[in-house]
């Protein structure tokens, strides 16, 4: 019904929630969140839309459970099981959120106003416009890093958002098909069917697992000529790949991927990229430094994140932010330093940790509570000032005696309100799948850290992840993708 919401458990609502607001209420604060990553959407799951109003810009009108996004490379998961469209839940707040599908181009900090352009194919008369805000939450990522390589951007996959996703799907297959094409020959077989990834990362090293799944339980059936050439690298420019994990899980996973025979070359840096190699440079027996070219049919570019120019840009206006490269200086509160009414979340703010979806749902749920409160404060705050004049004018000593009780009161609420402490992040963990049903863990809150790895570890995986999914509907879909793909195995159409 229109006005409230019906809860019937399981995480199901019924009925939409909040009337329509076509025009912002000028008595309320404008909020505006860029983004609607980790960061951006766990602090409008639990922000109270009322106290705002509040607007949501960006390119993607959907959360993406990004830990699975390996999975769907080769078809393991759907890309649409991990997909939750923003109104689905933005439906369910208190009050209207205003939803524009678009880019933050430019925040200009001085005017609070940001630039947003619409970056779909279909053009409405309208197509770009500003968002004036009092309130700005910076929630909208980064980009990939590619160092300046030449060839990366134009050659490579990277694997960030679903269509990184599609492409590589669509990739792999083509590789396969095109090797056993009549008459190719057998350099370029050799070639097709190297699949190569940079950046020995949790996102490179999950992908590296996933695909060799794909080919040890599905392609080597389906295609068996390419059983002798199917070949999967890992290039690390560091010593050891995984290197937030400890010492024993690298170890176990290096030694995992031997098993699953997955190439790794540890300390061998990609200098270029060709459409049909890479140039990787490494160190010989002989401390000698050698140029190696490395032909590939895929090649999947995994080595970390860049800042978004429109953080860039930002930074540059803002004197206290000049000498950050990696990202916008926040303090212990979030607010971007030298600034007063902006906050950033996830991984365009420099925090003490990873740049990791764990780190900013913790960052957008801390933001949702420290605005819930300002709000509090501030009506208390008016009901204070308004209660202090009631004193001031009552005419009987009763009145008067009544007033001040009722200040005592908000007085102590306002304290406790007010008493917010700063963001704190609580790591719970570390995760990754490595390919062969095994994962590796580093969990800090069991008994002191533990550190496992195996088929054990694969179902901590699986129900963890499952437990972290957005909804019961995604939850629901990615259950039913796992057991298709025991059952039928994966789908080898392009
Ligand atoms: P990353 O920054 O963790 O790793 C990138 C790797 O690429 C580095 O080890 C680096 O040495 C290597 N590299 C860079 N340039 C190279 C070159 N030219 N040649 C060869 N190697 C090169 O990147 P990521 O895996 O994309 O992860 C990004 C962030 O997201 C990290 O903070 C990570 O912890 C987090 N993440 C976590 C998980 C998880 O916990 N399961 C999964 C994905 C991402």
């Amino acid at each position: 019904a229109i006005g409230g919401t019906l809860y019937i458990g399981w995480g199901i609502y019924q009925g939409r929630t909040p009337p329509a607001q076509y025009d912002p209420d000028p008595s309320k604060k404008t909020l505006v969140v860029l983004g609607t990553g980790w960061g951006a959407v766990s602090l409008l799951k639990k922000l109270d839309t009322e106290n705002y109003n509040v607007i949501v810009v960006s390119p993607r009108n959907y959360f993406l459970f990004t830990p699975l996004l390996p999975s769907c490379t080769t078809g393991t998961i759907e890309h649409r099981s991990i997909m939750e469209p923003i109104r689905s839940f933005l439906r369910h707040k208190k009050a209207a959120v205003k939803y524009y599908e678009a880019e933050c181009t430019k925040i200009d900090y001085e005017n609070k106003m940001i630039y947003i352009n619409d970056e779909s194919e279909i053009k409405g008369s309208t197509s770009a416009t500003e968002v004036p805000f009092d309130m700005l939450v910076v929630g909208v990522g980064a980009e990939n890093a590619t160092f300046g390589i030449p060839g990366v951007r134009e050659h490579g996959c990277f694997l960030k958002e679903v269509p990184d996703a599609q492409k590589i799907r669509k990739r792999i297959m083509d590789c396969v098909e095109t090797a056993t094409f009549k008459d190719q020959s057998p350099e370029e077989v050799k070639r097709l069917l190297h699949m190569v990834v940079v950046g020995g990362g949790p996102t490179g090293v999950e992908f590296a697992g996933e695909l060799q799944d794909f080919f040890e339980n599905d392609l080597r059936k389906w295609i068996p000529e390419i059983s002798n050439n199917f070949h999967v690298t890992l290039v690390e420019a560091l010593p050891n790949v995984l290197p937030m994990f400890s010492k024993n899980l690298i170890e176990y996973t290096e030694q995992t991927f031997k098993e699953e025979t997955i190439d790794i070359r540890t300390k061998t840096m990609v200098k270029r990229v060709e459409e049909k190699y890479i140039e990787a440079e490494y160190t010989d027996a002989l401390g000698k430094k050698v140029l190696e070219k490395i032909p590939y049919g895929l090649l999947v570019w995994a080595t970390g994140n860049a800042l978004k120019p429109v953080v860039k840009d930002l930074m540059s206006q803002i004197p206290a932010q000049k000498d950050s490269r990696r990202g916008l200086f926040v303090n212990e509160y979030l607010v971007v330093k030298g600034t007063e009414n902006i906050w950033a979340v996830g991984d365009c703010a420099i925090a003490n940790y990873a740049p990791t979806a764990q780190v900013a749902s913790q960052e957008g749920a801390f933001l949702a509570r420290l605005f819930n409160q300002m709000a509090k404060t501030d009506s208390i705050e008016t009901e204070l000032a308004e209660l202090s004049n009631v004193q001031e004018k009552a005419t009987s000593k009763d009145l008067r005696d009544e007033a001040f009780g009722k200040i005592k009161d908000l007085q102590k609420r306002l304290r406790r309100v007010k008493n917010i402490g700063p963001f704190e992040y609580s790591h719970q963990g570390s995760l990754a799948y490595i390919g062969s049903e095994k994962a590796v863990a580093d969990i800090s809150w069991l008994t002191g850290n533990l550190a496992t790895g195996g088929q054990l570890t694969y179902f901590f995986w699986r129900s963890a992840y499952l437990s972290m999914c957005f909804s019961t509907r995604n939850r629901i879909l990615v259950i039913m993708d796992w057991a298709k793909t025991q059952v039928f195995g994966r789908d080898v159409s392009r």
